[in-house]
């Protein structure tokens, strides 16, 4: 005994014993094995990937359907299942995840995805192609998503909270062009084309490497063609000739457009409406558009929302980036209680002054109104008569000037009209609509504070969990449509989260 554990030592400790070598399992990685597995044992009962395959399978999936070919009864390969691929999908995005290859890739070793698929493979493509094909059939299945829900007591319509937020477009700051570099690289691209000639008679490569050349170089060439029409578009927005001159286009995303993002910077972006249902947090209505700003959204929310339940909201609920008279006044004809912050206007006016060159000591403020003679009295004690009268929604505005030889002796016109080089200086008197009045009115009252108080907690969350827990913060496909549908999935996921952390694991506990 004693000789064949001196066979083992390897070293002596500091007290000079000796040590024996410990036994360890070694590893051997040149084994082939053949292993037994229960897929139905790959997740545990209560698993999310659970909750979305049943909550899909309860779901009209007709849409999806009937753009398959192969029928039962005819020769050819079966397709992947609309279910699974709108599972993985909804699957996916709860986990941030919104790369069709990384998606396929999880197929082949990750335990939910292997139950999802029965341990198949799913090809990147298909899933790419199905997150973007079926915009019909996506808006179907967003809709009877929220009937179920509906159904279930999850959406009441009482009150609806509305915010906006930008994502980034897939196409980087560096990509925007004025025309003549579009018109250059557009020439390129259809030279490139006519070189590359038939893929088939390509020598040197595969037809099949040639043709894939030419469907990249065709697909740039018809992007570049697109930049120059939405470049058009772009002019028809701005004033002024420089403006126009100025203005550029992204060649990556053409129908993207550069907007402002709350860390102050700019970056090619779409603009993503979303209107959740304060009742349990579910979205009920989704846009996505090419406006830079707010105010022209509501409307068209309201009217979202009234398309996906036949009926509109009770009271929608915004920041002050929707609260304009023309949607004060709209959201009254619709008979929608509407809740928003306004401002008294001094920033816009300070803004215009400044623009106009006007000193702080020349503002608006400091010309009183002398309403028995409807005139103003400028800090020179001259007089302003009225002008003119223009209509604005929700307001009339009523112009007063003065006189232009007043204003042209004036000691301190520099600071008061700068740039009024014929004529006197303008005021406007504003007078809003009974409508707006009432809304002002309405909105110092503690129970309108305070339910525009409860806003942030649920709209600006919902915006928050889209890019922070969903992973929304940047495109992964190219132009509005396509960028229309990721967010389609991304809220799908949404709502279908809460409907698995309100009910469905609610109704798994009580069995
Ligand atoms: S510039 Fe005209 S409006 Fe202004 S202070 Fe002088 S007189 Fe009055």
């Amino acid at each position: 005994m004693r000789s064949d554990k001196r066979k083992l030592v390897i070293g002596e400790d500091k007290s000079g014993d000796s040590v024996a070598k410990p036994r360890v399992q070694v590893i051997n990685r040149q084994q082939l094995l053949l292993r037994t597995v229960d897929v139905e044992q790959l997740v545990p009962e209560d698993h999310e990937v659970r909750a979305i395959w049943e909550f899909v399978g309860r779901m009209d999936l007709g849409g999806f359907y009937k753009a398959i070919r192969a029928i039962e009864g005819v020769a050819g390969r079966e397709v992947t299942d609309p279910r699974l691929l709108a599972s993985l999908w909804i699957y996916s995005y709860a986990q941030g995840i919104s790369s069709g290859r990384e998606i396929s890739r999880l197929c082949d070793y990750t335990p939910a995805y292997q139950w999802l698929t029965g341990m198949k493979p799913v090809n990147y493509h298909t899933l790419t192609d199905f997150r973007i094909k079926h915009k019909e059939a996506l808006d179907e299945l967003f809709t009877e998503a929220l009937g179920l829900m509906s159904a279930e007591g999850l959406i009441t319509l009482e009150r609806v909270m509305h915010d906006g937020t930008k994502v980034k477009a897939c196409a980087g700051s560096d990509s925007y062009r004025r025309e003549e570099p579009v018109r250059q690289h557009l020439e390129a691209a259809e030279r490139q084309v006519r070189e590359l000639g038939d893929p088939e008679t390509a020598e040197e490569i595969s037809p099949k490497v040639a043709a894939a050349r030419q469907r990249a170089v065709r697909e740039r060439q018809q992007r570049l063609e697109s930049a120059l029409e939405e470049l058009e578009k772009i002019r028809q927005t701005k004033s002024g000739a420089a403006a126009k001159a100025g203005a550029r286009v992204s060649e990556s995303d053409p129908e993207s457009r550069i907007m402002k993002q709350g860390n102050g910077g700019y970056a090619p972006s779409y603009n993503v409406q979303i209107s959740t249902d304060e009742a349990a947090g579910i979205i009920v209505g989704v846009g996505v558009t090419q406006a830079a700003v707010d105010y022209g959204e509501l409307v068209s929310s309201v009217q979202r929302i009234e398309e996906n339940f036949g009926e509109k909201p009770q009271q929608m609920v915004t920041d002050g980036g929707y609260t304009s008279r023309a949607n004060i006044i709209e959201l009254e004809q619709q008979n929608v209680d509407f809740i928003g912050s306004i401002g008294d206007g001094a920033a816009q006016i300070a803004a215009q002054m400044n623009r106009r060159g006007v000193d702080p000591a020349y503002y608006p403020g400091v010309f009183s109104y002398e309403p028995v003679t409807d005139t103003y009295i400028c800090p020179c004690n001259k007089e302003l008569r009225y002008d003119s009268t223009e209509e604005e929604p929700g307001r009339t505005n009523y112009k007063y000037r003065a006189n232009a030889t007043d204003c042209g002796n004036c000691s301190v016109k520099d600071k008061c009209c700068p740039h009024n080089a014929v004529k006197g200086r303008t005021i406007v008197r504003g007078v809003d609509d009974p409508v707006v009045i009432a809304f002002k009115e309405k909105m110092q009252t503690e129970e309108a504070k305070l339910i525009y108080k409860r806003r942030g907690a649920v709209a600006e969350f919902t915006n928050a969990w889209l890019k922070e827990k969903i992973g929304l913060r940047q495109f992964c496909v190219r132009g509005l449509i396509k960028a229309g549908m990721e967010t389609l999935w991304a809220c799908l996921t949404c709502n279908i989260k809460q409907w698995i952390r309100l009910r469905w694991k609610v109704k798994y506990a009580s069995t």
